[in-house]
């Protein structure tokens, strides 16, 4: 099962209009991470802002990654897209009870692979993830993005529907269309049920009166894999290795944005350094990074 990002024109081709319905996506999410539902409403709100802006990745290697670091009961919540949109994000605190973002900032790194990534951080304005990925665009982008995105929940607290509008008003559009866009984001308080209801196609259709769009897939998708975790460990270093192993009888990383475990033994270490003598091999990085990746 896949989600869907769809692209269109609204407005005489003068407001660029995506639609995301990141349903699947989020449900995988809520159920690997075990998130109570205001979690998974905020990390699902948040994970749809960053599909839709994965989605103007130009590279083929590019990546995107957000940062939301702020004092709300849910804490950190990390969300990375690439320009094939597989998402992938962890939230500190799975069980909050609220989605409120506190006081915070959020940071945007974007990696065009170019060698330089380009950092943006803007403080957190008002609680709400919309309006804080609106008050970023206008920050980056010097263009007002005007964005509604939801999550609904079934009885047992599952999603049952998930996905954002966005709404871009092209360089030289019109006021008239300016405010079209606006009024839209206005007009769709109630964007959750429609989506439930009707569906993003029908949503198009119906709404905005759209007859033609492009459809690019989505989904979750992590890029971990046990021989990247493999060379992050032998970056470190055998000494520090086989302490590790020494102390703990393995070692085992967790990737917090798929939930998998990995985890080594002596064999596989002797695999990593063949040749070399134990004990000679000098520790790189900090050594304890283990627990993130
Ligand atoms: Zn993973």
């Amino acid at each position: 099962m896949s989600d869907k990002l769809l692209r269109t024109l609204i407005e005489d081709g003068q407001v660029s209009l995506v639609a995301v319905n990141s349903t699947e996506t989020v449900r995988h999410a809520q159920i690997i991470h075990g998130m109570s539902a205001p979690a998974a409403r905020l990390f699902g709100r948040v994970l749809t802002a960053m599909t839709y802006m994965s989605c103007w990745l130009k590279e083929e290697t590019g990546e995107l990654s957000a940062s939301i670091k702020h004092r709300g009961e849910a804490g950190e919540v990390c969300v990375s897209g690439d320009s094939r949109l597989r998402m992938r994000g962890y939230i500190y605190n799975p069980a909050a009870s609220t989605d409120v973002l506190g006081k915070g900032y959020m940071t945007v790194v974007r990696d065009d692979d170019y060698g330089k990534p380009f950092v943006g951080t803007c403080e957190l304005v008002d609680g709400d993830a919309d309006k804080d990925f609106e008050y970023y665009y206008r920050l980056s982008e010097q263009l007002p993005t005007y964005i509604r995105t939801d999550v609904l929940f079934d009885e047992r607290g599952l999603c049952k529907a998930a996905g954002g509008i966005f709404l871009q008003p092209m360089p030289g559009a019109s006021e008239i269309a300016v405010q079209a866009a606006q009024n839209f984001r206005e007009q769709l308080s109630d964007f959750g049920e429609r989506l439930e209801k009707q569906g993003m196609d029908g949503i198009l259709k119906a709404f905005f009166g759209v007859k033609e769009w492009t459809e690019t897939p989505f989904a979750y998708g992590c890029r971990c894999s046990r021989e990247y975790i493999a060379g992050v460990l032998s970056s470190m270093g055998e000494k520090e290795l086989r302490d590790i192993l020494r102390s703990e009888g393995k070692i085992n990383v967790h990737c917090h944005y798929c939930g998998s475990d990995y985890d080594f033994f002596e064999s596989d270490i002797d695999k990593m350094f063949p040749h070399a003598p134990e004990g000679e091999e000098a520790g790189k990085g900090d050594g304890r990074e283990t627990e993130r990746i």
